[in-house]
């Protein structure tokens, strides 16, 4: 694309992002490096408005630092993260901390040496956070960049020489996060919403500039002028369907004197977490408390919970009281709830 088209779409993206852009979001108002860090951690599997209202303040309270969060033990990290979900990312944050000790590292290779930080986030931090001068490329910036490039097909490492190639050297941060923003609310996965016809102009009220009112429509994203893929945006950006696994899981709940019996997970994405005691079906069918289906990653659960009188494996006795902030799932969160309601009944 010529450097001319280049240069103009920059400005307009710019633009664009001073009117339409998420600015309010908490963590594109920090200068602090480690709550930018907290933030991409946290927003890698969990949505925007969850992240904000429910646990990015909370978490930053309970550890203000990298420091603070090198020396808080790894039970403390799980119970704030209690509910987020994939806690391997609380753990990798956990133990990037104890790598880092008080400061990340401010290049993107260091930054690719710690647990859980790849070549995005290392990006993200790089930009967002020491407003270097590098791209960054994530799902939606991918989508954006396939389109106006017209690239069909893009492996990851083109994908990155076409961000390298856009980068506004003057405003890399806000360069990045503008194609970031239009990735998720114009740009989108099916739909986007380049431009809107005249009919629509005039119930959204749009107008165009004098130097646009030669194109017919509104346009809606700043880069539609030189945008390749505009005419055939699916082309460029195909949706692929989830492959699912079926799998069928049993617990047990054993309650005494207050407490419940859990068991600490030794494998797989639940590791050192707190779970219910898994059990054999078949000698349990009449103590069936419940049934609820439950999806993570690629798996589609169906979960069944049973009421145990007594346990011969070695568990751990948990208060219920203290459960709430227990390192425990939102699968293991599900069960109990649906334990609470069955004895409420
Ligand atoms: S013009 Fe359309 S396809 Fe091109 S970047 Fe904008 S929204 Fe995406």
């Amino acid at each position: 694309m010529p450097q001319k088209h280049l240069k103009t779409s920059q400005k307009k993206l710019l633009k664009w992002y001073e009117t339409n852009g998420r600015q309010d979001l908490p963590w594109r108002n920090t200068e602090d490096v480690y709550a930018i860090y907290v933030s991409e951690i946290m927003l890698q599997q969990t949505q925007v408005k969850r992240v904000a209202e429910e646990y990015y303040f909370q978490f930053l309270e309970k550890f203000p630092s990298l420091l603070a969060l090198s020396q808080a033990p790894l039970e403390e990290v799980f119970g704030m993260w209690s509910g987020l979900g994939y806690y391997r990312r609380a753990k990798n944050l956990h133990a990037s901390a104890i790598l880092c000790s008080d400061r990340l590292p401010k290049d993107m290779k260091s930054l690719q040496h710690l647990p859980g930080i790849g070549k995005y986030t290392a990006s993200a931090i790089c930009s967002f956070g020491y407003h270097q001068k590098v791209s960054v490329v994530d799902t939606n910036i991918a989508r954006v960049l396939a389109r106006f490039f017209g690239v069909e097909d893009a492996k990851e490492a083109q994908l990155w020489e076409l961000a390298d190639s856009f980068l506004n050297t003057k405003n890399p941060t806000e360069h990045n996060l503008a194609l970031m923003d239009l990735g998720s609310l114009v740009c989108l996965p099916k739909i986007p919403t380049c431009a809107v016809s005249a009919s629509e102009e005039v119930l959204l009220g749009c107008q165009l500039s004098e130097s646009e009112e030669h194109l017919s429509g509104c346009q809606v994203c700043p880069l539609f002028e030189n945008c390749k893929g505009k005419e055939e945006p699916s082309k460029y950006y195909k949706t692929k369907s989830k492959v699912y696994e079926e799998k069928k899981l049993h617990y047990g709940v054993c309650v005494k004197d207050g407490t419940i019996a859990m068991k600490i997970s030794k494998e797989g994405m639940y590791k050192d977490m707190l779970e219910l005691p898994s059990i054999e079906t078949f000698c349990h069918v009449e103590s069936l408390l419940g049934s609820f289906k439950h999806s993570v990653t690629k798996y589609r659960l169906d979960v069944h919970l049973y009421h145990l009188d007594a346990l011969e494996e070695e568990v751990v006795w948990m208060p219920l009281s203290e459960l709430h902030t227990a390192p425990i799932s939102s699968l293991t969160q599900k069960a109990l709830k649906l334990y609470k309601e069955v004895k409420r009944d």
